[in-house]
């Protein structure tokens, strides 16, 4: 007997997971349509150049892996202090703030923002969950139904108590506005209400932004703050800034919000684990009080975060050179992913002889398609076709190269019926 044994088995993570089922897999057709990871169309990882060429700069500099602190006040001493503050390196929480809402936006310049870095996205989300676990006892979270998996959990482990606002319409494949409206409008006064900053995931659907404003005025309305989590900036429909318009247009109006960053994606830096929480304020005062206790929230959890990814985003999100290279760089993954939505699609039409509207997958943006597949349906396109996917029906075209389209069109098809 072991002290142990009360522990069961648990289940693999439904996302992560169907990577694990991939591997196993020694069909040669195999398609990994499962993890939002951006591939080639050779359906390989890819490193951005920047990257490359800031961690080449990097290198250059001799960096070592420790933070030199420079105290102005006695005599310049230089200091080295092993690791990074709570909230992160300087830099980086300088540059990601201001990509986000843009530099001269009021908010940074009267410095109503609190920036800590965080712990990518997932770690920046679980670290705003602690403070409203903290200061808004009772507080409501409200997310998208469906949403990303990993909301639940962040939101359960933090036993901050949540509840889901209608979003998808299966009849349209589209967004069910009217009910989304009617639910933020339900919820309790003062709940948080989390929304996909652009390219919402499961179901590749936002709200147009005229939707966006009438979004703002019922969060207004009730008195909500609004909890934007931005996963994908620039990496949606290729610009930074038209990525950043939902959050740009909240922040316009005075509000209080939660914004959580991620540089997975766009910079393509996954395991580096690199993003930021930002809290917008109303006062200077504000943002201090709050940045103060994000950092002692984050000092018990994991004492401070890593530096390397910090560093890779200062670098390219600073300098004017990197900075342009990378955008033109997001405009071609964008691009790619693009191109084989619009394959995908024409693939569907051609083949498919039942007359089935499929126009709803051009209308979806961001790297992920939701199929309206059912979990029957989605275990057949893996058991069958093996092709590995989330039983939510949701397929990452960033998996999918031009040259697999058709397979995966016949693959669809079939499982429909
Ligand atoms: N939020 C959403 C909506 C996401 O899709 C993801 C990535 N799958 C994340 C947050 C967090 O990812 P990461 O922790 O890698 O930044």
């Amino acid at each position: 007997a072991s002290r142990f044994d009360g522990i069961a088995m648990a289940p693999p993570d439904p996302i992560l997971g169907v990577s694990e089922a991939f591997k196993a897999d020694t069909n040669a057709l195999k398609l990994n349509l499962g993890v939002g990871a951006y591939r080639t169309e050779e359906l390989q990882p890819y490193v951005l150049d920047v990257v490359k060429k800031a961690e080449n700069l990097m290198l250059e500099r001799g960096e070592n892996k420790e933070v030199i602190h420079v105290f102005e006040r006695v005599d310049d001493l230089k200091l080295f202090l092993n690791y990074l503050p709570i909230e992160g390196l300087a830099a980086f929480n300088k540059v990601t703030a201001e990509l986000l809402f843009g530099a001269d936006n009021p908010v940074i310049k009267e410095q109503k923002v609190a920036t800590v870095q965080g712990l990518s996205g997932t770690g920046s989300l679980r670290l705003a969950a602690a403070l409203i676990e903290r200061y808004f006892p009772g507080a409501k979270v409200l997310i998208s139904s469906p949403t990303w998996g990993n909301h639940k959990n962040i939101f359960n482990d933090a036993r901050v108590p949540w509840s889901e606002y209608r979003y998808y319409d299966p009849k349209t494949v589209g967004l069910d506005f009217e009910g989304m409206i009617a639910d933020i409008k339900a919820a309790p006064e003062g709940s948080f209400v989390l929304l996909h900053g652009c390219a919402h995931n499961p179901t590749g659907i936002d709200p147009t932004p005229e939707q966006w404003e009438k979004i703002a005025d019922v969060i207004q309305e009730k008195n909500h703050i609004p909890f934007f989590d931005v996963a994908y900036q620039g990496f949606a429909s290729g610009s930074l800034d038209a990525d950043a318009a939902s959050v740009r247009s909240f922040a316009a109006r005075g509000m209080e919000l939660f914004v959580a960053q991620s540089y997975s994606k766009n910079l393509g830096l996954y395991a580096e684990r690199i993003g930021a929480m930002n809290v917008v304020c109303t006062s200077a005062d504000a943002a201090a009080r709050v940045k103060s206790q994000l950092k002692r929230l984050a000092r018990p959890m994991y004492s401070n975060p890593p530096i390397h990814g910090a560093r890779i985003v200062a670098n390219v999100v600073g300098d004017p050179v990197l900075f342009n290279e990378w955008k033109a760089e997001m405009e071609l993954m964008a691009g790619r992913i693009k191109n084989v939505r619009q394959k995908l699609y024409d693939s569907l039409c051609a083949k498919d002889k039942s007359g089935k509207d499929w126009s709803f997958i051009l209308k979806q943006i961001g790297m992920f398609s939701f199929t309206g597949l059912n979990e029957a349906q989605s275990d057949k396109m893996t058991n069958k076709w093996h092709v590995y996917m989330t039983k939510d029906g949701r397929i990452s075209l960033a998996g999918l190269s031009l040259a697999k389209c058709e397979y995966l069109a016949d693959a669809i098809i079939d499982s429909f019926h």
